[in-house]
């Protein structure tokens, strides 16, 4: 069966509440690899237009450059390797939202990490990881999964497109809207009644073993090392690297950082990893497992399972920083939340290729 789309949608946006009043601090993660920025149709006209009605003739040149057409229907920003063509020579910031202001901006670029989607019932937000001010929003301040509400004619960001109106929960089987409204609303109910206690990482081991079951219990309760992985544990050192905040610190203990990755975490540290921040680590799957039916278009099955992989990463991930002592252990929560995403990405797009 098919999503419906003949109900009539709200004129509110509707986003998650713990990042509602994220506000962007200029990291500039989205700028540099491995986010590219695609334009929609006629969007490089638009751009260019607007910084040359800002009047900066040089900016307009540069936007003219930066444009490229790898291919028939895509447009994107050019990407040398330290990142978009349009960041100030300093690399503190945007050169295009300095001249011309954020309305001017890509909506890729004014977006991020926002994910703007046209729901049956109405706009729907939710927001990356990725980034590393999210995580860190979260990794501080984590609250269970509600929505609130925005005025639609009031709300700055556009939306994209349209969530696919037929939905799949994995590669045979149909599934309707209204079926993924309750299930996505049965694990947050799950994720926000273990918050209260927070004992254990329960919740996450049974979305990951039987998301279609939300009220199933889980065959095990404790956590256990990841087997080591090479590939994996390179990818995180070079998000890890990437990081605003910490990247430095993170380059100059390069070989502690790779000692730390390549080696399994013992049981203690994988327990002091998760009481560092349960309830950080709950929000973070409720915001993962939104995504699922609605901002992406793989099986709703493997976007729930994905969003409790990528929390029990950012937990593993957690457990190797802490020994480094690189920062607080909510600066370690915040960059294994960042750094997990980060990783779940890589590993979704290499799956596809
Ligand atoms: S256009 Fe500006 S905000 Fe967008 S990627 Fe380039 S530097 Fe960053």
């Amino acid at each position: 069966m098919l999503a419906t789309d003949d109900r009539a949608p709200r004129a509110t946006v509707r986003l998650p509440a713990v990042l509602a009043d994220y506000a962007c601090a200029r990291t500039l993660v989205c700028c540099k690899p491995p986010w590219r920025v695609y334009l929609g149709p006629h969007e490089d006209h638009v751009l260019i237009g607007r910084v040359s009605q800002a009047g900066d003739r040089r900016l307009t040149a540069r936007v003219r450059a930066a444009i490229e057409r790898p291919a028939p229907g895509i447009t994107l920003l050019a990407q040398p390797d330290d990142g978009c063509p349009l960041l100030d020579e300093d690399a503190a910031g945007c050169a295009v939202h300095r001249v011309a202001g954020m309305g001017a901006l890509p909506a890729t670029c004014r977006n991020f990490p926002r994910s703007v989607v046209r729901a049956p019932d109405g706009l729907e937000v939710a927001f990356l990881l990725q980034c590393p001010t999210a995580a860190g929003i979260v990794a501080r301040h984590p609250a269970p999964f509600t929505w609130v509400e925005r005025d639609a004619a009031a709300w700055p960001y556009d939306d994209r497109r349209a969530a696919d109106r037929a939905l799949w929960w994995d590669h045979r089987t149909p599934l309707t809207y209204d079926a993924l409204a309750a299930l996505r609303a049965a694990w947050w109910g799950r994720l926000a009644a273990a918050g209260e206690a927070a004992p254990a990482p329960e919740p996450l081991l049974a979305l990951h073993e039987a998301p279609e079951h939300p009220s199933a219990a889980a065959t095990t309760t404790a956590l256990t090392a990841a087997d080591p992985d090479d590939l994996l544990a390179s990818a995180e050192q070079r998000f890890l690297e990437r990081l605003d905040a910490r990247g430095d610190a993170y380059r100059e203990r390069a070989d502690d950082v790779a000692a730390a990755l390549a080696a399994p975490p013992t049981d203690a540290r994988l327990a002091r990893a998760w009481a560092a921040a349960p309830h950080a680590y709950l929000c973070a799957a409720g915001l993962a497992l939104q995504h699922a039916g609605v901002h992406t278009r793989q099986p709703v099955r493997d976007v729930l399972r994905g969003a409790a992989w990528q929390t029990l990463e950012a937990v593993q991930l957690t457990a190797k920083l802490l020994p480094l002592a690189l920062g607080t252990p909510l600066d370690a929560v915040a960059d294994s939340l960042c750094v997990a995403a980060h990783v779940s990405r890589w590993l979704a797009h290499a799956a596809r290729a």
